[in-house]
């Protein structure tokens, strides 16, 4: 039992208080991975559903954690950004991946995930553009992510950032599209690269009429705003034959390829002729 307050005692269950440590002992164990370089960088290829060529990949940060095992970003990211430590985590994957897919071949394209507290940071932009000249990267090959959390944000401060990135080339996409609520006015008021749309809708694309009616119609919101569309979650041959159907799409999914570390990757790129 603890003693909380005046004359108030609370008791934690057992559970509860192995909950909490493990949750410490992840925050500990975090912060000691930013500082060990046990955050690194996975590779989901993208694919033109035209050609079925790869056209570049989505980097997804993994940490290879001592006590853990691989451990995904749904379980690392939130706690990374509410210890503070997500920048450092990004910035070291980041700086990874540019070194990686600065071997590929010049034309795949990479895509990497931003947090909305590094949408925050004034000095976001400066610092990517530092990492790209340091990685001797070219700018016009990285497109950043973002989803639309990051733009519940000071739209005002997320305006000029996503301005400054595109200054240099960078191309953004909006991510998960579909899952937030004010997508539509965020799509006009933003200059938007490239719209993602979410795992839900496609996944279910081939079974579920509404997921075909949404879908559908975010395909010609996309041909009529002349924005390129990506499609997530493509698990199924179905899936593709319907979307084939509705347009030009990119595509990611388990159908092309798991997330998978760099010398994977290369495997693959080098029997494609792509290294
Ligand atoms: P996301 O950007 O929407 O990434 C897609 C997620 O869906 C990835 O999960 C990917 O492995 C998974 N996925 C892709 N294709 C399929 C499929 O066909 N079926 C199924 N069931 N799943 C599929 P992952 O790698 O666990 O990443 C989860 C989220 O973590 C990402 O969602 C992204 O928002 C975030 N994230 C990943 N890396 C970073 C990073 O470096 N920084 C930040 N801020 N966020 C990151
Ligand atoms: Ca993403
Ligand atoms: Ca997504
Ligand atoms: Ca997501």
């Amino acid at each position: 039992a603890k003693k909380g307050g005046k004359n108030r005692y609370y008791w934690f269950e057992p559970q509860m208080e192995s909950e909490l440590r493990f949750r410490s002992e992840l925050e500990n164990g975090i912060r000691r991975g930013v500082g060990n370089g046990e955050f690194v960088p996975f590779y989901e290829p993208q694919v033109c559903l035209q050609t079925g060529r790869i056209t570049g990949f989505e980097m997804l940060a993994r940490w290879q954690s001592p006590e853990l095992g691989l451990v995904g970003p749904d379980l690392f990211i939130p706690i990374a950004e509410e210890i503070g430590v997500i920048a450092d985590l990004s910035e070291s994957v980041i700086r990874q991946a540019l070194q990686d897919a600065k071997e590929w071949h010049p034309e795949l394209g990479l895509s990497v995930n931003i947090s909305p507290v590094q949408m925050r940071d004034p000095w976001f932009a400066q610092k990517l553009l530092k990492m790209l000249v340091e990685a001797n990267f070219p700018p016009s090959r990285l497109e950043i992510e973002i989803t639309e959390s990051c733009l519940h944000e000071n739209l005002g401060l997320v305006r000029s950032l996503i301005a400054s990135l595109k200054n240099q080339g960078i191309r953004i996409s909006l991510d998960d599209f579909g899952t937030g609520y004010s997508s539509l006015a965020q799509l006009r008021s933003l200059p938007f690269d490239r719209i993602k749309i979410d795992r839900s809708f496609i996944s279910t694309l081939a079974s579920n009429s509404d997921s075909m009616t949404i879908v559908q119609a975010i395909a010609s919101l996309g041909s009529g705003l002349g924005l390129p569309i990506t499609a997530e979650g493509v698990e199924e041959p179905e899936v593709v034959d319907e979307l084939r159907k509705m347009g030009e799409f990119k595509a990611q999914g388990y159908l092309y390829g798991r997330p998978a570390a760099a010398q994977d990757v290369e495997k693959r790129l080098a029997e494609l002729g792509l290294l």
